[in-house]
């Protein structure tokens, strides 16, 4: 991971994808503050196709103002970013999702950059970390935290009225999470969506500026949704996104689908069409606890795949290759949702 301290704004390159090329490599950046007494984080690029954060802090680097307090950037995924075309490939190939690598053991490079930013973190000790995504579907901003507690909330506010609080663990950097230092993921919503960018570069400056990103404003509205699970497709599923079945594919999910993120998925939502196979051989719903509730979620009729209740659908990818290595939506039932007002 390289370094760079201070760095004034004719260091930086006119372009973030210029600026990227002259890095060429993982890159840990710190900024004095006005006010030294207090350290943010704030992480970025984790996955190499979801450019919102990057652009949106390059952008800042640019304008050369210091921050209010210090602050310490990691953007680690700079190489599979990098790889033509530029900001297509989420992971660098053969290697882990950084984003499943932040817990122990740290055996392969993407596990040993995890554990070199957790040392710089601790080192620097910031008051909170927030982790800038971006959906591969098209969708609105939302938060995710890994429990619910009113900084949490607070950061998240800072981007988003929506908040989804998991209970799942995969090796996030959210999930180190403490009271002493909260981390926050912050997706800004759909890499294509011409607002991802706006909101990313909005927060950001609210997090840059602002005295207090700890607590929430009064008079905040915020949408929880509680106890998401994955939607996941076992390995050798065949899969094919369209506008009616494709013949052979185990299971086709119409082009459209990604429009249904945050929208309410009303009880027998169509998700996608089926072949012959049962579906118990290729997908498979996991919960926080590693168990298969696929029918508390979803149901099957006919040759047709549908919600089996209220759900809020999120994360919904059209990419195939994301649903089949990571997975192809989350899911939280709606009567586990809740509006929090401050
Ligand atoms: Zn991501």
């Amino acid at each position: 991971m390289k370094t760079l301290v201070n760095p004034t704004a004719e260091q930086i390159k006119n372009t973030p994808e210029a600026f990227l090329q002259s890095i060429n490599d993982s890159i840990f950046i710190y900024v004095d503050g006005q006010n030294r007494s207090v350290t943010r984080g704030l992480v970025t690029l984790l996955h190499g196709n979801e450019p919102s954060g990057i652009r949106a802090l390059h952008r800042w680097l640019k304008l050369g103002v210091q921050p209010l307090y210090n602050l310490i950037c990691f953007i680690p995924s700079v190489p599979a970013a990098l790889l033509e075309p530029m900001f297509k490939n989420r992971v660098y190939p053969g290697q882990r999702d950084m984003n499943r690598c932040f817990l122990p053991p740290f055996y392969d490079a993407p596990g040993q950059l995890a554990e070199d930013i957790l040392e710089k973190i601790s080192e620097y000790q910031p008051e909170c970390i927030l982790d800038i995504h971006n959906t591969s579907g098209h969708s609105p901003d939302f938060g995710v935290v890994t429990f619910e507690n009113a900084t949490h909330e607070a950061l998240v506010s800072l981007f988003s009225q929506r908040l989804v609080v998991t209970d799942l663990r995969l090796g996030s950097l959210m999930e180190t999470s403490t009271r002493r230092c909260p981390v926050v993921t912050i997706e800004c919503g759909g890499v294509k969506d011409l607002s991802s960018g706006e909101i990313a570069w909005q927060g950001l400056l609210r997090y840059l500026n602002d005295e207090d990103v700890m607590s929430l404003k009064h008079g905040h509205i915020m949408d929880i949704y509680r106890h998401p699970v994955r939607l996941e497709l076992k390995e050798n599923t065949t899969l094919a996104y369209s506008r009616s079945y494709v013949l052979g594919t185990d299971l086709t999910v119409p082009d459209s689908l990604e429009h249904l993120n945050f929208d309410l998925a009303d009880t027998g939502t169509l998700i996608g069409w089926l072949g012959g196979r049962s579906v118990d051989h290729y997908l498979v719903v996991n919960d926080a606890s590693g168990q298969n509730v696929f029918e508390r979620y979803f149901t099957v009729k006919g040759n047709q795949l549908l919600t089996a209740q209220p759900l809020k659908l999120f994360m919904i990818t059209n990419r195939p290759d994301i649903a089949l290595s990571d997975c192809l939506l989350y899911a939280a039932e709606e009567r586990e949702h809740t509006v929090l007002e401050t």
